[in-house]
């Protein structure tokens, strides 16, 4: 067998069509977006951005490590990185988008990743902010939501 890999075997590809097989339909790239998320579900509200566990720090995971040389260097710029994907974060749920990150690691688990990412995506609390009670979140949806192109979300409509 050739060690080849094919550009569809890529950490983003492999969501791709994971998210593909589990029905859900979704757009690439949105160049709008804080961060340009790598996969976009406009119908969820939901972005999903694929992390490597390296350049993106995943906490825990023993693919983040750090290299015993030139920490001067690295550090600041796994510091500067990660500091950049929390604000696209914060800035697209400001937005009215749900935000998953898939790390790299978990696609060795794709039944797991698939349970998780349905959750995240379509079956997960819509992010209404934290200070909003429970019966406001039923009366009515988060600001955020009424702005741009955004389509509103309910629990009940998959
Ligand atoms: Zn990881």
């Amino acid at each position: 067998m050739r060690q080849v890999r094919s550009a569809n075997t890529t950490p983003e590809k492999k969501v791709r069509s994971l998210l593909h097989r589990l029905g859900f339909r979704f757009r690439l790239h949105r160049q709008d977006l804080p961060g340009k998320p790598d996969i976009v579900l406009p119908k969820h509200a939901s972005v999903v951005f694929v992390h490597g566990c390296f350049w993106h720090r995943h906490p825990g995971c023993p693919r983040a490590t750090i290299p015993a040389t030139h920490q001067d260097y690295w550090l600041p710029k796994f510091k500067r990185t990660v500091e950049r994907d929390k604000r696209n974060q914060i800035e697209l749920r400001r937005l009215g988008w749900r935000v998953a990150v898939v790390w790299e690691c978990e696609l060795r688990d794709l039944d797991q990743l698939a349970k998780r990412l349905t959750i995240a995506i379509a079956g997960g609390p819509v992010p209404y902010s934290k200070n909003v009670s429970v019966v406001q979140m039923a009366a009515e949806p988060h600001p955020g939501f009424g702005s741009g192109q955004n389509k509103r979300v309910s629990a009940d409509t998959d």
